[in-house]
């Protein structure tokens, strides 16, 4: 079941599945999955496995960059610790000319990744964040990163979170990612819109064409097995669509969340594991 969201266990199945999105005129952000290690030796790990991923994509001239968590860095052991490990990484993704994500966890741990990936972003402009639409932060946090040239990730968000920090209604979400998206679009920067949702997809292409943003200057984001007859189409329309595509051992909290975000992926599971 968590293969229709997970390429593979092993590193060579996420470069062939990148491939084959790159044959489709898709590029892609590969994310070893992992997250929460309870060992610098576990973090340390990680990191080479981060590493790695960007010398197989130079040696197979993929077009892809890399997502990464902090937790899976060890942010949970030490921010210091974490943060030296995150800079190894972003001065490899620069040698290669390529880019380091971070991806944005649960609410607790923004603060201390907005503050990392600045640190780090005064020093390279090889990281970029991502910024959820369910916290209410998220707004003044989008205008701090960009008063660091930061390249933003935008996403609903994707954790269970209390009324005191994101909106719960879907409308209201969905409202603040209209909002948010006006901020980033016309800042100059090239930022990616992740989404899979069609109503913020045309919000995001109404928004470039009244300031006269080209399909160039931005992309669109979607998860690997998630509405590919979408990202097939954005890509026919001219679109840039980036595919992210996470591979490893560790799969089970990412394929968790993919379940709960859709009450009817876990029906499709319960019938599928019966069968
Ligand atoms: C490239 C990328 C990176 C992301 N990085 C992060 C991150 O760093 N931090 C974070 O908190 N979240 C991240 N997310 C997840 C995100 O926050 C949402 O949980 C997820 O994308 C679903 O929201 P949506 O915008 O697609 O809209 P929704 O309104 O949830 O969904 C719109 C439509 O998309 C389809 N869809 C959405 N999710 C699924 C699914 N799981 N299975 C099947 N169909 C689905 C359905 O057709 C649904 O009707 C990322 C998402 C993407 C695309």
């Amino acid at each position: 079941m968590a293969r229709r969201f997970v390429a593979g266990e092993g590193l060579d199945e996420a470069l062939a599945a990148s491939r084959v999105c790159n044959d489709h005129g898709m590029m892609v952000s590969l994310d070893y999955l992992g997250e929460n290690v309870n060992s610098t030796a576990d973090a340390q790990h990680s990191r080479d496995a981060y590493l790695e991923v960007f010398e197989k994509i130079a040696a197979q001239k993929l077009s892809a960059n890399v997502s990464c968590k902090l937790t899976a860095l060890g942010l949970d052991l030490s921010t210091e610790f974490c943060e030296g490990l995150v800079m190894s990484i972003v001065e490899r993704a620069a040698a290669a000319d390529n880019f380091l994500r971070v991806d944005m966890e649960g609410s607790e741990y923004t603060q201390r990744t907005i503050e990392l990936v600045k640190r780090v972003r005064s020093q390279s402009p090889a990281i970029g964040t991502v910024i959820q639409a369910y916290l209410y932060r998220s707004e003044k946090d989008i205008q701090e990163l960009l008063a660091y040239g930061c390249r933003i990730r935008l996403c609903k968000g994707a954790y269970k979170e209390a009324p005191e920090v994101a909106f719960e209604k879907k409308a209201d979400v969905d409202g603040n990612y209209v909002r948010l998206t006006k901020l980033l679009l016309p800042s100059g920067f090239y930022h990616g819109i992740a989404t899979h949702d069609p109503r913020m997809i045309a919000a995001t292409i109404r928004c470039a064409v009244e300031h006269r943003i080209s399909k160039e200057d931005f992309e669109f984001q979607m998860l690997y097995g998630v509405r590919t007859d979408l990202q097939r189409r954005l890509v026919r329309d001219g679109y840039r669509l980036r595919v992210y595509i996470p591979y490893g051992n560790d799969w089970f909290p990412y394929f968790m969340r993919r379940l709960a975000e859709r009450p009817a992926n876990v029906g499709f599971f319960i019938r599928n594991f019966f069968r």
